[in-house]
């Protein structure tokens, strides 16, 4: 089929399924362009109002993925400052549903007033700075352990400041969607949800989340390494979550043009979309993760929760990833119809695609890969043998190939295994088809697609 039909023949796909979700009742018609439908009683349903699917992932199981559908007038925002953003969130504990329309950009480091912070004005009045650091801990000076003294007091101080301003925890029953129109979402910012359950994040941009003040530490790795706190989104804990069409990324600071100290990487960035700490009941839907190193970790150590950690990642678009697309413990993960582009971008380069480790149980099944020319399909996968990955039909550069077999064929230890011990159901839009994916994923994920 020409490409120039795809994308019709998608959106009248998604348009049917999203009616078939309404309810029972409901009476669907095509309203203009994009995925509206109507219901006989409620009128359309908005982009703020729509649903998780019926088996559209993990996040379909359990009590499903509703997010702030039923919030009243009093609970529905529209915001475009931090300080706005803040108020509509609420507590944490205030489990009301509720909406909120994110209409632009915006930044996370910015104070009540809306004045821009920059990382010396957090540092400002801590005695923290980054060359006094740096003098204080230098490994050939003060030797390979954990820094402690005046200068880490001081760097732990600032970031507490910094933490207040640009973390942004996120209640049960919540909803937030970027207003179409105009590039929306959160510049700088983590949004944490932690130990709650049903959210909904749509349609969002979530650009360049920075520490100001990475740790040294000196016994990650052989090496040592600087680290970083803040994922543009964290899932904690969280229970019945649906992440659709946003955009992730790094731009525009990418990491190649951050300085090197005591011989490592000076990184600022941590996880794009972590999803840890006994998560579960996740679905990852139509997303585009560019140029970012360590962008989805699924469990945060071997023993994370047992039992839970259940995602599935569907129509999302990995490029410019340097690795961890993802990187699974534990879980049952399903991967399907994901588009990935190992390319170099920005100076991201891609070191593999997806980890399997601490026995997780991943299905990965009609994904396609672009791959430069050289590269291999046995750098695809990493594992620490223990991990599964199951599932047929990927394509490598257009070739049906094999991708755990690949792996295996070159690596003598830490073989992946090749079968999981669950069998997917909750797979809504599965293609079987996935020849014009690459194309028609270019159009249709991400922040700004959806209408
Ligand atoms: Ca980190
Ligand atoms: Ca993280």
């Amino acid at each position: 089929m020409a490409s120039a039909y795809s994308r019709p023949s998608h959106r009248r796909s998604l348009r049917r399924r999203r009616t078939l979700v309404v309810s029972a009742a409901a009476v669907a018609a095509a309203v203009g362009v994009g995925v509206l439908v109507v219901n006989a009683n409620a009128g359309p349903v908005d982009l703020y109002h729509q649903v998780l699917p019926a088996k559209d992932g993990w996040a379909a199981a359990g009590s499903g993925t509703t997010g702030g559908t039923k919030a009243d007038a009093a609970h529905t925002f529209t915001v475009s400052t931090r300080a706005q953003l803040v108020k509509a969130l609420g507590s944490a504990t205030d489990t009301a549903p509720r909406i909120i329309k994110i209409k632009g950009m915006i930044n996370a480091n910015s104070n009540a007033s809306g004045k821009k912070l920059t990382c010396a004005d957090y540092a400002s009045g801590t005695g923290y700075s980054l060359s006094a650091y740096l003098k204080a801990f230098h490994p050939a000076t003060y030797g390979k352990k954990a820094p402690k003294g005046p200068q880490e007091t001081a760097r732990k101080a600032a970031a507490v400041k910094q933490k207040k301003n640009i973390v942004f925890r996120v209640p049960s029953n919540t909803t937030i969607v970027g207003v179409p129109g105009t590039k929306a979402g959160i510049l700088g910012g983590s949004v944490l949800v932690q130990n709650v359950k049903n959210v909904i994040m749509r349609n969002l941009t979530f650009a360049d989340t920075r520490d100001c003040f990475p740790q040294w530490d000196p016994t990650d790795g052989s090496s040592g390494e600087w680290n970083s706190n803040y994922d543009s989104v964290s899932l904690r804990g969280a229970t019945n979550v649906w992440a659709d069409h946003n955009t992730f990324t790094d731009a525009p600071t990418f990491d190649k043009t951050q300085a090197t100290h005591f011989g490592r990487k000076y990184q600022v960035h941590d996880g794009a979309l972590d999803i840890t700490n006994g998560s579960d009941l996740v679905t990852v839907e139509r997303n585009r993760f560019l140029n970012h190193d360590k962008t989805m970790l699924i469990g945060s150590s071997d023993t994370d929760s047992k039992g839970k950690l259940r995602v599935t990642i569907h129509h999302n678009v990995w490029k410019g990833i340097g690795q961890r697309a993802p990187l699974a413990r534990i879980g049952r993960i399903h991967l399907y119809n994901n588009v990935y582009d190992t390319t170099t971008v920005n100076g991201y380069a891609s070191r593999y695609s997806i980890d399997s480790r601490a026995k997780a149980q991943v299905v990965a099944e009609r994904n396609v890969w672009k791959i430069p020319a050289g590269a291999k399909a046995a750098r695809l996968l990493s594992g620490d043998g223990t991990g599964s990955v199951a599932g047929t039909g990927n394509l490598v550069n257009g070739k049906a190939t094999d991708i755990v077999a690949a792996y295996n064929a070159a690596n003598s230890s830490k073989k992946l295994k090749t079968t999981a011990n669950w069998k997917p159901t909750l797979t809504s839009g599965l293609q079987a088809s996935v020849r014009n994916l690459l194309t028609d994923l270019t159009s249709t994920t991400g922040a700004g697609t959806l209408s």
